[in-house]
């Protein structure tokens, strides 16, 4: 058998974490076996329905590098074969119309409610001859339910799951207006596209049970069933609005990488033995249904920083200049020049080598793209000393004189002010120095920064910082 996996999202205008999860794990079982993955857009809602909103499932996916097999379906444009469906299965006998007014379905909830039976509908049409059909009724097309004995449902992460058929109504497949319901869209669907496995949320198990149903009574198929339990918070409820970002365009805004983001899913409920980095390359190789976890995992924001510095620094450093440009744009309102793309070129190493985040590899490589003078963050000022200015000026004098403005050369000069002016503490003077070189008090390889800057930057700078000093002791 070919496996032919699915992700069926509705357009909600944002791509849940949750989501991204499932149409990986479908993605990875699709590849893993050779197979193909299937994209099927469930825009059965036209009230709320919007073309940008589709397009957000699809930017998602393909920034997170989910290519799928298929030109993309549309469940609403399907929906006649949905209704011959429902019509076959009428005449089959399999399913039939249900007249009911409103206030009999009100009035059937409420005596159910009083009675605490589970199903409200009390099949009163289930065996009535349409000839006692009122009149002015558009009715509905329910589908025949099993009245006794059990369902199971063989799954894949979650065993043998039972239920009692006396939990199973009689379910709409059609409404009276003419439009086919979810259950029965979704059954058809599948069927139509050959979906051999449905990997999913476990809040879609109780469906599972009643779209069951609907392949029995048309004699097709089911597919074989993975449900995953969900993500939770940290807190231990479930994922949502509330835990703040929960949508994959809030990761990439906030400056993570896909691979990252990637091997963070995969890992927040599937594993295989203890690793943690699994690229995707080898997340193909591994992925598998058994190994998805059966208890639900809690999003853990810094197991998914961790992941992505790690995916940083792994990453190559053009691809990581354009990935900041952006970030430098609308946060710090930078282009880089071509000077600065030197400058980034040659520090990029050191520079991936601290930043979580793709916002933090931006921030940290400011001071090489901007001409002094700025202005000095908190951290910088408190450097920015009366003591320090002493540091700075050695520094400055000692600088000046360089002939070979190499890094070994400034590092030197540095250790000699260290020994005349901070009884040989290399740190009294590197970090005065960090902040009139970076305005910051964060940067990596200093001397290299230096370097880099140039001897004629790194004098301004460093007078820049000694004049800041003395404006600020005279306030
Ligand atoms: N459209 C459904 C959702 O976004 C998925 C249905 C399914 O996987 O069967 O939750």
């Amino acid at each position: 058998m070919s496996v032919i996996t699915r992700f069926p999202p509705s357009p909600t205008g944002f791509m849940h974490i949750g989501n991204a999860r499932t149409a990986l794990f479908n993605y990875l079982y699709a590849r893993h076996t050779g197979g193909k993955f299937v994209v099927r857009i469930e825009d059965t809602d036209r009230a709320r329905h919007s073309e940008e909103a589709v397009q957000v499932i699809f930017n998602a996916l393909e920034w997170m590098g989910l290519e799928f097999d298929n030109e993309p379906e549309s469940q609403y444009a399907n929906r006649q074969r949905h209704i011959d469906i429902a019509n076959e299965l009428l005449a089959a006998g399999k399913a039939y119309k249900c007249y009911c007014t409103p206030e009999e379905l009100t009035q059937m909830r409420e005596t159910a409610k009083i009675e605490g039976r589970p199903v409200a509908y009390d099949n009163r049409w289930r065996d009535r001859d349409e000839s006692e059909a009122p009149e002015g009724i558009d009715p509905v097309i329910r589908i025949k339910s099993p009245i006794d004995g059990e369902t199971v449902v063989d799954d894949q992460v979650q065993g043998n799951v039972t239920v009692d058929n006396k939990q199973l109504d009689d379910f709409i497949i059609l409404r009276s207006d003419g439009v086919p319901t979810y259950m029965l869209a979704v059954v058809v669907d599948d069927h139509d596209m050959g979906i051999t496995h449905v990997i999913r949320g476990d809040d879609h198990l109780n469906n599972t049970f009643r779209q069951n149903i609907i392949y029995d009574a048309m004699g097709w198929n089911k597919p074989i069933y993975a449900h995953c339990p969900l993500i939770h918070g940290t807190d231990g409820s479930k994922f949502s609005k509330r835990h703040g970002s929960i949508s994959v365009e809030d990761y990439k805004d906030m400056g993570f990488l896909p691979e990252a983001l990637c091997n963070y899913l995969l890992r927040l409920g599937w594993g295989h033995k203890d690793e943690e980095i699994i690229p995707m390359d080898k997340a193909i190789e591994l992925f598998d249904l058994k190994g998805i976890n059966k208890a639900a995992s809690k999003f853990d924001f810094k197991k998914l920083e961790n992941l992505n510095a790690h995916y940083i620094k792994e990453a190559d450093n053009h691809r990581l200049i354009d990935l900041i440009s952006p970030f430098l744009k609308a946060n710090h309102d930078i282009i880089i020049s071509e000077e600065g793309l030197m400058r980034l070129t040659v520090m990029m190493d050191a520079l991936k080598d601290r930043a979580k985040t793709l916002i933090q590899l931006a921030d940290e490589s400011k001071f090489l793209l901007v001409n002094a003078p700025f202005d000095f963050d908190e951290g910088a000022q408190k450097h920015l000393t009366p003591d320090a200015k002493v540091i700075l000026q050695g520094v400055l004098t000692a600088i000046k004189e360089l002939n070979n403005f190499t890094h070994e050369e400034i590092e030197h000069k540095c250790r000699n002010i260290a020994q005349v002016e901070a009884d040989g503490k290399l740190g009294k003077v590197m970090m005065p120095v960090r902040a009139a070189l970076t305005g910051t008090d964060k940067s990596p390889s200093l001397f290299e920064a230096a370097e880099v800057l140039g001897q004629e930057e790194t004098i301004k700078r460093l007078n820049h910082a000694i004049a800041y000093i003395g404006s600020a002791t005279k306030h």
